[in-house]
């Protein structure tokens, strides 16, 4: 744990108390701060309870003006669509409002020996990116402490000793919460909309996540969008040191790919990193892209490109994004549950040739229609969950289909075709574009259910390393 001691005798308010918040109040008690916490749900609060030296109580009745911060937990509105009341009380009283990440980049100043902190943002690629660079650096033997919005708190990491290097996933809500981050290498994956409800407009959201990387040593910023390449090239023409990463183009300075081949260019001249040919788990060109925001970030921390070549072929991918689970003969069956809207589901079918396809839940506004480009490779979609009337209208006279109505039908009618399938690598997807609330409590043990009955199939060679 990294104890909070910048608010040492101080009183400290709390809202939100899932695992961040739990992580924060032990954080705040151990470095000696008094804290008052609270949060909407009782279990919540329960669990607090039981953290010694915490007090539970409505900060409704608390006298703001002797309060020194309140700490918010990400997911509650700062902004948009209206600041929680907490807030709104906050604000009257010229308390600051600070998140757990901004409380990190404090101590790491006050008393992290200069520890490195990579921090990662964007709207898409952030877990991926981040497991990625906390895997290579530990197969380079280094001492990785991955978290944020992924894995464990900020504040739960291990305490700031020499050769710990801190990786940090930050959703735009822990970065807005976070006014002093100050990343050795901050990155910017990718800009499109998303969260517009929390930050009400586009550029809101993009200036939060340029903050972040403007105010990092090393900028490591996508060029693949508009909004992104803007933000480089502005904070590269304010003096900041900025590598640009592109999956799509060659740069003459930067990282891109080249094919499945990561090249590092300073000047036209250019040296090949790693191939990720074969490297399953870092399939698709969106993969390809954070593979170069990984290198970039490892190669600014000082890691050998030997060193990261050999991790990126060994990396194990997450679970639930593209997930190999399971090969039978020349079928690849792949989780790809974390895919809850038609964009993530376009990266999935970008990147196979041949697919049996299932599909469908909760469908988000515009169900998969824009994923019409992708039809001629799908060998039949099963339907799944309460979107099978409307993605049955979408596919009607483009692409066979068959209501399935359950995974499990929809992987015994997919495993059977597919096997009879005649094309080199036909591939069973589970990739819903639809959330999972119909039918599962949430993608997770979606894609947990489906790695387990795929793995229930005879004859199925689980393979190694498959992040699950
Ligand atoms: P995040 O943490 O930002 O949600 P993840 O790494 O968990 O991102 O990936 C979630 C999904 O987003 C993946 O399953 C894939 O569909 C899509 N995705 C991942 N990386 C990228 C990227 N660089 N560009 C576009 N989409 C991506």
């Amino acid at each position: 744990m990294i104890a909070v001691e910048s608010f040492r005798g101080r009183n400290v308010a709390l809202f939100g108390l899932g695992g961040s918040g739990l992580a924060t109040a032990r954080a705040l008690v151990a470095g000696g701060a008094s804290v008052v916490a609270w949060d909407d749900a009782e279990a919540s609060r329960e669990a607090a309870k039981a953290i010694e030296g915490v007090q539970v109580a409505s900060l409704a009745e608390i006298d703001w003006k002797a309060v020194a911060v309140l700490v918010l937990a990400p997911g509650v509105p700062l902004t948009h669509p209206e600041p929680h009341w907490t807030v709104k009380a906050a604000q009257a009283a010229h308390v600051p409002i600070l998140g757990d990440v901004e409380l990190f980049a404090r101590e790491r100043r006050e008393r992290g020996r200069g520890a490195p902190f990579v921090a990662v943002t964007g709207t898409n690629g952030k877990s991926t990116t981040t497991a990625l660079i906390d895997h290579l650096i530990r197969s380079a033997g280094g001492d990785a402490q991955m978290g944020g919005n992924i894995g464990r708190a900020a504040l739960s990491l291990d305490d700031f000793a020499p050769g710990k290097t801190y990786v940090v996933e930050c959703s735009s809500f822990q970065i807005d919460l976070a006014p002093s981050i100050d990343p050795t290498v901050g990155i910017l994956t990718n800009l499109s909309p998303d969260h517009l409800d929390r930050h009400g407009t586009m550029e809101a959201y993009a200036a939060i996540k340029e903050r972040m990387v403007e105010a990092a040593r090393t900028a490591v910023v996508g060029v693949d969008d508009a909004l992104s390449e803007k933000v480089a090239d502005l904070i590269a023409s304010e003096g900041h040191e900025v590598v640009r990463i592109s999956a799509s183009r060659r740069l003459a300075d930067g990282v891109f790919a080249d094919g499945s081949r990561i090249v590092a260019a300073a000047g036209g001249v250019e040296t090949v990193v790693a191939d990720l040919a074969g490297v399953g788990s870092l399939r698709g060109r969106h993969n390809a892209q954070n593979a170069c925001a990984a290198v970039a970030a490892c190669r600014a921390l000082g890691l050998s490109e030997a060193a990261i070549a050999a991790g990126l072929a060994t990396f194990p991918g997450l679970a639930h994004r593209m997930e190999t689970v399971g090969r039978r003969g020349r079928v690849l069956f792949v989780n790809d549950s974390k895919a809850t809207n038609a964009d993530s589901t376009a990266q999935a079918l970008a990147s196979f040739d041949r697919i049996h396809w299932i599909v469908g839940g909760k469908p988000k506004a515009g169900g998969i229609a824009s994923l019409d480009g992708f039809f001629p490779k799908i060998a039949k979609a099963y339907l799944i969950g309460v979107s099978s009337d409307d993605f049955a209208a979408t596919l009607e006279g483009h692409v066979p289909f068959e209501r399935a109505g359950t995974i499990e039908r929809a992987l015994e009618l997919a495993a059977a075709e597919a096997a009879a399938d005649g094309a080199d690598e036909p591939v069973v997807l589970l990739s819903p574009a639809s959330a999972s609330y119909d039918q599962f409590k949430n993608f997770e043990v979606r894609g947990d259910h489906f790695r387990k009955l795929v793995r229930a199939l005879d004859g199925v060679a689980i393979p190694g390393g498959d992040g699950a």
